[in-house]
């Protein structure tokens, strides 16, 4: 049986998915949530605690500013409603990597409600509409580490007390595909805020899935399982996909779903229910009496609205409008911030942006893969760029030789202009010079002469290939083809 796509080309009798998404980021700042610990990764184990965190008796929380403002910026972005007024509660359960009995977080009154989401799917058109019921914030737990030593398991509360916002969807999403593009894009819009660096790898962003089917035309919703322990995109992917086709399996056979929680196992590719007495949790919620509700001030909210950045769904639009760019490079371009400032800065210095395009899905992007570099690390400043894409366009220089020259000004951090000229790069179009190489090959080949002057007219590429060479690639391809042509002719 295969895995629900979703969309009007389903058979009769085939089952939808129904998936909603629960995001849990790590919001980017230096301090805990409710207290000044270090939020840095990869610290000595249990290295920033303190009273607070630990929830020793007579430690006091308090509200960290910058976070409130992060978790306000993301919302904002998401279209949700800021509640002026929003209240952190405590959920209480008992865990090893929990030292308080309890995390606090928000229920009843979370900061934001009622946001909307819609996917950017291929070329351009609108994807999956997908409806945000609430962002709330919360503090993350501590870590048990169950490989550290042998039969024990270890706890690092380094993590606990890290300012976190849950991000959580209502079940607008039909497909696996359209449930990993939904978070890629969620995940692309956290980093142009600046929220979040978003990463996977470090728990910065955490995804638990809630998956039902029900027949394909019906209403209802279907008893739902929660997918947890994904940690990429293609794990969510396929994590949901290996869900949605057990819960198929087990209804076409007349079996019923039950409600549970399933953690995914990467390796054997498989989701397995987590033990029942982990999950069955009564949480006891109630306001946290230690904190005061956080009231936002209108003027506040109204400010970090106004200094929301462009989001990525926007940008993709004004490069495919304003630039003229088809969609795949509005797409490629956008891809990260970083890449998108670089891009425009270069488009500011050339009249052709598809052009400009080119060279930076190209060249540019070649270079950031093989040395691994985040598109800020590449060290040609865009003016720069700009200037070799110029000395090409204005035929100074091949294509060729422009992509070596740009290679050049990573090595030697000399400008385009002083390579060209000390290398004695300048493309050659001096008659005289290029009939010289022209003749030189020819005369050096006489049989393939004959064989062109005989029909086979792919030759005349070898020739070019050859004089190109000859020329240690300076020579004017134009006026190569047509010297080529206006001597072979004879
Ligand atoms: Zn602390």
């Amino acid at each position: 049986m295969s895995a629900p796509r979703g969309g009007s080309s389903e058979p009769a009798g085939a089952w939808e998915a129904v998936i909603g998404l629960e995001i849990h980021v790590q919001l980017r700042t230096d301090r805990k949530l409710f207290c000044a610990d270090s939020t840095r990764f990869g610290d000595a184990p249990n290295a920033n605690v303190c009273p607070v965190c630990l929830g020793l008796p007579g430690a006091l929380p308090v509200l960290n500013r910058e976070a409130v403002e992060l978790a306000v910026r993301a919302a904002l972005a998401f279209g949700c409603e800021i509640h002026e007024t929003s209240i952190f509660a405590r959920k209480n359960y008992f865990y090893p990597d929990l030292p308080k009995g309890y995390q606090i977080s928000q229920l009843e009154r979370p900061l934001a409600t009622g946001g909307q989401f819609t996917v950017d799917g291929r070329d351009g058109k609108a994807g999956a509409a997908v409806r945000i019921r609430r962002i709330h914030m919360e503090e993350d737990a501590g870590k048990s580490l169950h490989d550290r030593f042998p039969r024990a398991t270890a706890v690092d509360l380094n993590r606990t007390g890290t300012p976190l916002i849950e991000l959580v969807s209502e079940p607008d999403l039909r497909s696996p595909e359209d449930t990993r593009a939904y978070l890629q894009q969620v995940k692309q819009v956290l980093e142009y805020l600046d929220v979040s660096d978003c990463n996977m790898e470090e728990g910065s962003l955490r995804v638990d899935a809630n998956v039902s089917v029900r027949p394909v035309g019906s209403e209802e919703l279907g008893t739902k399982t929660e997918v947890k322990n994904m940690n990429s995109f293609s794990g969510v992917e396929r994590a949901i996909r290996c869900e949605l086709v057990r819960q198929q399996e087990l209804l076409s056979r007349g079996g019923r779903v039950e409600h549970m929680t399933l953690l995914w196992d990467e390796v054997r590719g498989e989701v397995r229910p987590m033990r029942t007495k982990e999950e069955s949790h009564d949480y006891r919620y109630f306001p946290d009496p230690d904190l005061p509700p956080l009231v936002l001030l209108p003027a506040m909210v109204e400010r970090i609205r106004s200094e929301l950045p462009e989001l990525p769904a926007n940008r993709r639009a004004r490069f495919r409008e304003e630039y003229g760019l088809p969609a795949y490079d509005s797409e490629v371009l956008t891809s990260s911030r970083a890449l998108a400032d670089y891009f425009e800065e270069v488009v500011g210095g050339v009249d052709d942006a598809k052009q400009a395009s080119n060279w930076v899905m190209g060249p540019v992007m070649a270079t950031l893969k093989e040395r691994a570099w985040a598109p800020e690390e590449y060290p040609v400043p865009p003016p720069t760029l700009a200037r070799v894409i110029q000395l090409v366009q204005g035929g100074t220089v091949s294509t060729s030789v422009g992509r070596d020259l740009l290679k050049k000004v990573i090595e030697t951090g000399r400008s385009p202009d002083e390579i060209v000229e000390g290398e004695g790069l300048a493309q050659v179009r001096d008659e005289g010079q290029l009939e010289g190489w022209v003749d030189e090959i020819l005369a050096a080949h006489p049989d393939e002469v004959s064989r062109f002057k005989g029909g086979e007219a792919k030759l005349q590429g070898y020739f070019m290939g050859l004089i190109m060479k000859a020329s240690r690639g300076k020579a004017d391809p134009g006026e190569v083809v047509r010297l080529l042509a206006a001597k072979l002719r004879r």
